[in-house]
């Protein structure tokens, strides 16, 4: 998508350090953090919700989050981490492109997640 913020990062036509990359996904780190570590893991290809995913978009998405996983540790998430999608409206989603908050690095309040927490 041409005037989308996350597309231009994944190409890297906005510079961004990636913490992982592979054919799949990027991680980087949130422009305005909510927590000690907040990363937003972006599936590479283009949708919005999960209403709009084909099957192998799916099927994609569980590998990724399986990945994420994998390298929690590597990111200083290795004592948990909160794993957040905001979708549509009352989510105040602002990136129209699928997106994982991972938040962590602290003992996180209950309303953490709150934008205005
Ligand atoms: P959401 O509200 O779930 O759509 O989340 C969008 C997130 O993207 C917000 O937490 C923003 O701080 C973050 N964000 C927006 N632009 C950038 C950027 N250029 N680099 C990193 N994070 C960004
Ligand atoms: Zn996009």
């Amino acid at each position: 998508m041409d005037d989308c913020i996350f597309c231009k990062i994944v190409a890297g036509d906005i510079p961004a350090k990636k913490y992982y990359e592979d054919e799949l996904m990027i991680v980087i780190a949130d422009i305005s953090p909510k927590a000690e570590k907040h990363y937003l893991a972006i599936p590479k290809k283009h949708y919005k919700l999960f209403s709009e995913m084909t099957e192998a978009d799916a099927a994609d998405l569980g590998k990724c989050i399986r990945k994420i996983g994998e390298i929690a540790p590597s990111l200083g998430l290795e004592n948990g981490f909160r794993f957040i999608v905001n979708q549509g409206d009352d989510a105040e989603q602002t990136v129209f492109h699928l997106h994982m908050h991972l938040l962590g690095g602290q003992k996180l309040s209950t309303h953490s997640y709150k934008r205005d927490a």
